[in-house]
């Protein structure tokens, strides 16, 4: 029997030359079977490496079982240049909706996390390589939409490589959309969280993905215009180690927070129930505030006071 010779090559990162398997951990080479990796929401038990997930699973992690209703889930981007690269446009949107089982980049929608409400509009990676066309920007302000009508947060998760080439000013049109959007929740006085996934780039990092009144990143995620091969080829200069990276960013105060996938459910959870309206407010035990109020009490006190008098009796 001939001895079979196996050529292991190693690429010195996930964007080197050499094809790694898409469960092998570009940090630390761990491999894992889809189910193990899917189980520990795709993030690396060895090193903590997060892999990317999926809009779907990223649904499924985030949001309590059977509360997820798609909406736009019909749209479908047109190809009105009848662009041709390679292939023609209309033949990668059929390649992509085969490969991951979605209509465009984002999905959208509406759920429950831990028993609240919220728009929710969640970028695919997988798909076309989360690029922002018409159908994504139209998704994302369903979810808007939403949010407005009926009251509730929006929380958008991002992964882009930037504006969809194919559609040219039709994509790049849907920065100034997606803006608006999120500047009509903003004057609705409604909450928009953005977290920010692996990598978020492009124009959805300049547009509604930084706008989140609270911006989350999950750990190592390029979060850029542009990479890190692009600006040192630009500048001439050579540029950090992490940058652009989520811990930089969150150094640089374009954050507020970076948090691991595993806590992102419970954080996000948190800051639901902060920013829950009056329906939430404890009533009964703060009671104590009215025997205050009569005296000659601080300011806060006196409008807390005025305040609970109104609500009495008007
Ligand atoms: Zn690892």
């Amino acid at each position: 029997m001939t001895p079979v010779e196996v050529n292991v090559e190693r690429s010195g990162g996930e964007e080197g030359g050499g094809r790694r398997h898409p469960n092998t951990c570009p940090e630390c080479r761990s491999h894992y079977r889809d189910d193990e990796l899917r189980h520990a929401q795709r993030v690396c038990a060895q090193c903590g490496h997060h892999f990317v997930v999926g809009a779907m699973e990223r649904i499924d992690q985030l949001i309590d079982a059977g509360t997820f209703v798609e909406i736009g889930a019909e749209l479908r981007a047109a190809d009105p240049l009848a662009f041709v690269d390679l292939k023609p446009y209309t033949d990668r949107l059929t390649d992509a909706e085969l490969q991951t089982g979605l209509g465009d980049s984002l999905v959208a929608g509406h759920g429950r996390i831990v028993g609240r409400e919220t728009a929710l509009a969640v970028m695919d990676f997988a798909f076309m390589g989360g690029s922002m066309g018409s159908v994504m920007g139209e998704r994302f302000c369903l979810a808007a939409d939403y949010a407005e009508q009926h009251g509730v947060p929006l929380i958008s998760v991002t992964g882009s490589g930037g504006a969809r080439m194919q559609e040219n000013i039709l994509a790049l049109m849907q920065m100034a959309k997606t803006v608006g959007a999120v500047d009509a929740l903003r004057e609705a006085g409604l909450p928009y969280i953005s977290v920010l996934a692996h990598p978020t780039t492009g124009g959805v990092i300049a547009s509604f993905a930084s706008l989140g009144d609270v911006v989350i990143a999950e750990p190592g995620a390029l979060l850029s215009f542009a990479g890190p091969r692009v600006v040192e080829q630009t500048t001439g200069e050579k540029v950090a180690a992490d940058f652009g990276r989520a811990e930089s960013n969150l150094r640089l105060g374009q954050l507020d927070a970076v948090v691991p996938r595993r806590e992102l459910r419970g954080e996000l959870a948190k800051l639901l129930m902060l920013f829950s309206p009056a329906e939430d407010e404890p009533t009964g035990d703060n009671e104590p505030l009215m025997t205050i109020v009569e005296g000659e009490a601080n300011p806060i006190d006196r409008l807390l006071g005025r305040l609970r008098r109104g609500r009495r009796h008007g």
